[in-house]
């Protein structure tokens, strides 16, 4: 008995109910009883395997490497176990499982062809209640949930299956007896990786084969074989560092993570990098080809064009390429498969492939299938139409919470946990591979042994502090949830109509399930809800209730990924620098970006400052010809670094989005030239282009202006001077991140103050340089001082969550909108000072730039009649 079920409450009869007996139900039952907890394990199949136990079709494969595929905890296993290929065959794995229940010993705690039906909290007796389809009725303290993601095969859709006369076959659930399709007419329904794998090889017996497809599939190939001397050598010598690096990489598998975007290299570089991913054979390695593969359309769509000549090129027959290929989803957004003789079994005389979008399926008949303009006759129909993947073995349990809250009903319109291991109203329970852990974007046997870890480090941290109950809170749910949708927004998986959100099941919520940002992000995450005290966990027992809550993410991930790779190079703070080197330095750091998108056209110029001549950048817009609107723009460096070219990709990128000229307008640098003269110059910039709009192929009166950082404070700054000194009339004003006030007392500056790249000690550094302590309340400096704040041009204001200069930001926000000034206040959730400007870089930055050119375009349209300037 265990520390944990120590209370005065009801006795359970075991520590756990586990529910599957997979891959993830042994690692269990092994940690488990060797734990000494007392439990019970009830799989609905009358073996162990779990998906190798059920998915016995021919040709079923791992389609990651065999030694990759396989539980780590187990140091000796290559004394009595040898892996006989690459990727193993079903019959192999499930071997190789029945090898490890057997060696350890798992066997007896198994109860099979016992279907869990319902699962309900117990609140007065703290426990779960668990009732079997075979009767059983056993209470338990802690219910896991190991029924895997792809356990529960998708109804059929089809019309009159109950008709037909010959064999029918369900890959996911294949008979254990051989099958054999020699001289028989057979259709296989479904090319996933199911269908893939189980085509070529029905192929070869069949005397004919007809393919119905709807979706075509994204391959490569196996390249099966005898596992590679070298490589098991290698493995073999350091397998605990080989397991190490699995548990730190982007899948389960060792790789490093690509940095390198598609269009950084030369088309016959990308070539030659494709074909090496072709030639491999493996599909992390493929994914894994340029780090915005996942993320940029036209990186995508380059690599998919090479998947379709590769088809094109294999297949004989043109219009059946033609149907292998996809082109309306991304490439990988849904599971691509790996495959053995796919492409060319369509090659052989007596196959065939039927395009069901072309040609729709009406229904099955007594003696085959009629299509809308066909009728075909069959002995055999093989449905490879995948599952209800995820979700779908979790909610078939009727499982209730705290006050009979049905699981069900609270993912009505999707899956929300935290971790994907628990969530909230639901104490002790915890889900393997749960919705929004890595789960099937993963090597699973590494994130089904990483969470059985955590679930048993939690267990024993329960009981070593006296405690029986752990529940996640709403705030660490809710913030959970977030992340993984954020994690999946910046990619291009909501773009494909996969199972992995859920499409392919009618009805069903369409969500992204998995968490995609990598395995080895999602291990810090949980390891480090452990490091702070479980945060965003309520636990409680006999001695009490302990709850750190707090949300385990909150950065944007891109943020996130960039801020660790800048924190990764340790490079010494521009504060600590004399000015000119912070400037070099500055440049250095530009000069490494992603160039923005292409514009029209780039003048460099210069035009009259109130002393001397003062560069600027004009960016017109990649459109027709013809006058456009003028944004004047303020760079960001805090009055001290960067010129009118350092803000180069965001002004192209505000300039393609607005559809307006841009012109980046420099200003004299402090301490050099110590405040008003920025002010002075700014306004002088947008005098001159007001005056000189038409020359610059501008709309006269068409004028707003726009700035991020130091260059937001000066663009408000300016709209202010210009209402006071009777013009130029601008027409409205967008700040981005703008510094506004200066006393730095605002709880930003403190919250924010380091971690978030502009750090409080820079600010002060670069207000130091720029202005005396004594002028900081001028209005010329801090906009928010303005006595007066109405009938300013319209604003969007931009201000971001883990910035020092947030607080002032929204303080200017609000105070405008109390002078009545039309204002759009946006709040950059896990965003820094900067990151919302990184084109390219961080992709949850483009919403916000999109608002902002939004807003632009709106202040334009809003003024018809342009007023002249007073
Ligand atoms: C054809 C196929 C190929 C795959 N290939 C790979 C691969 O190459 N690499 C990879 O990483 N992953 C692959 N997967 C994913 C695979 O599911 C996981 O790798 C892994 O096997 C999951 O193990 P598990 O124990 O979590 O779940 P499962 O193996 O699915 O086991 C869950 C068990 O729970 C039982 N169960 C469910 N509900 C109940 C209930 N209410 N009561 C009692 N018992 C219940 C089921 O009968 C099942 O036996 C593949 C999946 C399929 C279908």
């Amino acid at each position: 008995m265990t520390e944990t079920a120590r209370t005065d409450r009801p006795e359970p009869d075991v520590d756990v109910v586990v529910v599957g007996a997979g891959i993830a139900g042994l690692y269990l039952v092994y940690r488990l009883s060797r734990a000494g907890y007392r439990l019970r394990v009830f799989e609905a199949a009358d073996d162990l395997g779990g998906t190798w136990y059920w998915n016995r079709y021919p040709g079923a494969r791992v389609d990651v490497p065999s030694f990759d595929y396989m539980y780590s905890f187990d140091p000796d296993w290559q004394r009595d176990w040898q892996w006989s290929e690459k990727y193993a065959r079903q019959p192999e794995i499930l071997r190789y499982l029945n090898y490890v229940a057997d060696k350890h010993d798992l066997r007896r705690h198994l109860t099979f062809s016992t279907r869990v039906r319902q699962a309900g909290w117990d609140d007065d007796a703290s426990l779960w209640r668990v009732r079997t389809d075979r009767g059983d009725d056993v209470t338990a303290r802690f219910v896991v949930m190991a029924t895997g993601c792809l356990s529960v095969p998708k109804q059929t859709e089809i019309d009159g299956l109950e008709r037909f006369t010959g064999e029918v076959y369900f890959t996911s659930r294949w008979p254990h007896d051989p099958v054999d399709f020699t001289g028989k007419r057979v259709a296989v329904i479904g090319t996933g990786s199911s269908g893939v794998q189980s085509i070529p090889v029905i192929a070869q017996e069949a005397r004919q084969l007809v393919v119905f497809q709807r979706t075509p599939t994204f391959s490569i190939p196996a390249h099966n074989g005898q596992l590679s001397p070298e490589r098991l050598a290698q493995f073999a010598a350091n397998e605990a560092d080989y397991r190490s690096a699995a548990r730190m990489s982007p899948g389960g598998i060792p790789m490093e993570r690509s940095i390198t975007p598609t269009f950084s290299v030369t088309e016959t570089e990308r070539e030659q990098r494709y074909e090496r991913a072709w030639e491999i054979g493996e599909l992390f390695e493929a994914i894994n080809v340029y780090a915005d593969v996942m993320s940029n359309p036209a990186a995508n769509h380059e690599f998919a064009e090479f998947f379709r000549n590769k088809i094109r090129a294999i297949v004989d027959d043109p219009q059946t390429a033609t149907d292998l290929c996809p082109t309306d989803y991304p490439v990988a957004t849904k599971r691509p498969c790996l495959d053995t003789n796919y492409y060319a079994t369509y090659n052989l005389p007596h196959v065939r492939l039927v395009n069901i979008r072309k040609h729709p399926i009406r229904q099955v008949t007594e003696t085959g299938i009629d299509t809308a303009d066909e009728s075909f006759t069959f002995d055999a129909i093989v449905f490879a139409t995948g599952f209800d993947a995820v979700t779908g073995a979790i909610t078939a349990v009727d499982i209730r919470g705290r006050n009979g809250l049905a699981l069900k009903d609270k993912w009505a319109n999707g899956p929300q946990t935290y971790l994907g291991l628990t969530t909230a109203g639901f104490p002790n329970l915890f889900l393997i591979t749960g919705p929004g852990s890595p789960s099937v974007l993963s090597n699973m046997a590494v994130s089904i042994e990483q969470h059985v870890d955590w679930v048993l480090d939690c267990l024993g941290h329960l009981c070593a502090r006296g405690f029986a109950v752990i529940e996640p809170t709403e705030t660490a749910e809710t913030g959970w949830t977030q992340h993984v949708n954020d994690c999946a927004d910046i990619t291009l998986f909501p773009a494909a109509n996969s199972w992995y959100m859920g499409a392919n099941v009618p009805g069903k919520p369409r969500v992204f399930l998995p968490y995609c940002a990598g395995v080895d992000f999602y291990r810090a995450s949980c390891d480090e809800v452990v490091a702070h005290d479980y945060l965003g966990f309520t636990l409680s027992g006999p001695g009490g209730t302990e709850c750190n809550d707090g949300v385990v993410r909150r950065l944007q991930p891109d943020v996130e990924m960039v801020l660790n790779r800048m924190a990764a190079m340790n490079l010494p703070t521009m504060e600590s620098m004399p000015v000119e080197d912070a400037r070099a330095f500055y440049n250095q750091m530009s000069a490494v970006r992603p160039p923005g998108p292409d514009v029209g056209e780039i003048v460099d110029g210069t035009l009259p400052g109130t002393s001397g001549d003062l560069a600027y950048r004009l960016y017109r817009p990649p459109t027709t010809p013809g006058p456009r609107p003028i944004i004047v723009y303020f760079h960001g460096g805090g009055w001290v670094v960067g010129d009118a070219i350092s803000d180069d990709p965001l002004c192209r990128d505000l300039c393609v989005r607005s559809d307006a000229i841009v012109i980046s307008a420099d200003y004299r640098h402090a301490p050099e030239h110590r405040f008003p003269a920025a002010v002075d110059d700014a306004m002088a910039a947008v005098r001159w282009v007001a005056d000189n709009a038409e020359a610059l192929d501008g709309i006269p009166g068409l004028l707003a202006v726009c700035g991020w950082n130091a260059g937001g404070g000066l663009a408000a700054v300016v709209c202010r001077l210009a209402r006071d000194m009777g013009g130029p009339n601008i027409i409205g004003q967008a700040l981005l991140t703008p510094s506004t006030d200066g006393d730095m007392a605002r709880a930003s500056f403190t919250d924010n103050a380091d971690g978030y790249g502009l750090t409080t000690a820079l600010v002060r550094w670069l207000y130091d340089h720029y202005i005396d302590i004594a002028d900081r309340r001028d209005p010329r400096f801090a906009p928010l001082q303005a006595t007066d704040l109405s009938g300013l041009p319209p604003a969007i204001v931009v201000t971001a969550e883990f910035d020092p200069v947030r607080d002032d930001g929204d303080a200017y926000a609000i105070a405008l909108e109390a002078a009545g000034v039309p204002t759009e206040h946006v709040r950059a959730r896990g965003h820094t000072h900067k990151s919302v400007t990184m084109v390219d870089v961080a992709i949850s930055g483009a919403p916000v730039r999109a608002r902002i050119a939004k807003a632009l375009r709106q202040f334009f349209a809003a003024t018809r009649t342009p007023e002249p300037a007073a």
